[in-house]
């Protein structure tokens, strides 16, 4: 039985065009004109001013928190609730992350929790020098309340939107409300690159900065002349020319993958003690991944004899990120509430959402869900 991922890489058929025409122009180098139509057309996209192409999601977190300043003993908030990649560069700089559990509506960053700390904080005089916001699985933190939060205490908003592209928040793209926003283009996000991210802004300083620190910090000058800390961030030429090809698929992904949401609902939800997360009422969630919950003593089997009885059947499904505040790697950071986070991570199990996923494949996913029921 050929394997069913959660969420593999999914060609639009345009890819093969848009790369020999990257190869026919000999562009077979970092940067060039296809990187540069890949960050122009993903601006506009997402409704940024500026886009800076690079080497991964990671890459553009790093390069955002260098831009603020964050240095070694600095703290920088982070959601609990997310991929380690959303608080490694908080690391890479010596600095230490802070981190926030999630409110039960979106699971995203519990305004409430932030402005409580904020508020404490600045009592002491210690304020954190950013908030690295995520929008997890596809839909939107509340980041108004979020956003207002860092303007009253002066700290620098970075939203993490890897997982949410094609998202809203109140008709306007997460990644685009803070001082600056990234975005992934690995293997498993709604497009990929095979791997790749953006950095967006509306102010030109921090794209050009950022640039700049992607491609060594060379200074403007005829010779190597070096002032600051460099690296090698930077997209190569060919993988923009796949995300340009990728980028004309959004709508239809996002469209594919909340159907795809809504046949697990449709066939799934009337189970007792299984629920889904919902759509927060400040926008569209993409359904990156369909995200079910289960209360075992209802259903009749835990998350775990749930995934091990689908990948006995070869279909690749997954917990809930476990909240960085239990990774033994953060094991000395500070943390605010988890509660919210932990319990999602103790019920939450992603199913395959793929926009590739077949009919016929879903449905023996949902048979398969629906066979572990034992109170009915
Ligand atoms: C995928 C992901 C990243 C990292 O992106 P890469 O391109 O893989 O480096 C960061 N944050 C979140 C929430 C992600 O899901």
């Amino acid at each position: 039985m050929k394997r069913i991922y959660l969420s593999p890489p999914h060609l639009s058929g345009l890819e093969a065009r848009f790369l020999l025409e990257a190869l026919e122009s000999g562009w077979i180098a970092p940067l060039g004109p296809q990187v540069e139509a890949f960050e122009r057309e993903f601006a506009d996209v997402v409704g940024a001013k500026y886009a800076l192409a690079v080497s991964s999601g990671t890459a553009a977190i790093h390069l955002a928190l260098i831009h603020i300043g964050v240095r070694p003993g600095d703290e920088v908030v982070v959601s609990t609730l997310t991929f380690a990649a959303s608080a490694f560069p908080v690391l890479y700089l010596g600095a230490r992350p802070v981190f926030i559990d999630s409110e039960p509506t979106s699971w995203n960053m519990d305004p409430g929790l932030l402005e409580e700390f904020l508020r404490r904080r600045a009592q002491v005089g210690r304020l954190p020098r950013a908030v690295v916001l995520v929008h997890l699985y596809g839909q939107s933190a509340d980041i108004d309340p979020i956003r207002a939060l860092c303007q009253e205490y002066g700290v620098s908003l970075i939203e993490d939107a890897a997982e949410a592209l094609g998202s809203t928040y109140k008709g306007k793209s997460p990644g685009t409300f803070g001082l600056a926003g990234i975005f992934s283009f690995n293997g498993n996000k709604i497009i990929t690159t095979s791997g790749g991210g953006m950095l967006v802004s509306d102010q030109e300083e921090v794209i050009a900065h950022a640039r700049k620190l992607a491609t060594q910090a060379r200074e403007p000058v005829p010779w190597y002349e070096h002032r600051e800390v460099g690296y090698n961030y930077r997209m190569s030429n060919l993988l923009a020319a796949l995300g340009r090809a990728q980028l004309r698929t959004l709508e239809e992904r996002v469209e594919k993958r909340r159907r795809i949401f809504q046949r697990y609902v449709e066939e799934l939800a009337d189970f007792p003690g299984i629920s889904f997360q919902l759509e927060a009422p400040w926008g569209r969630h993409t359904r990156w991944l369909t995200v079910m919950t289960i209360e075992p003593e209802l259903f009749g089997a835990t998350v775990e004899e749930v995934r091990r009885a689908l990948e006995v059947e070869n279909i690749e499904a997954r917990p809930v990120w476990k909240p960085l505040h239990l990774q033994p790697v953060f094991r000395d950071c500070e943390k605010i509430g988890g509660a919210v986070a932990e319990s999602l991570f103790a019920k939450g199990l992603c199913l395959p959402s793929g926009s590739s996923l077949t009919e016929s494949d879903q449905v023996r996913i949902i048979e398969i869900v629906k066979s572990l029921c034992k109170s009915i």
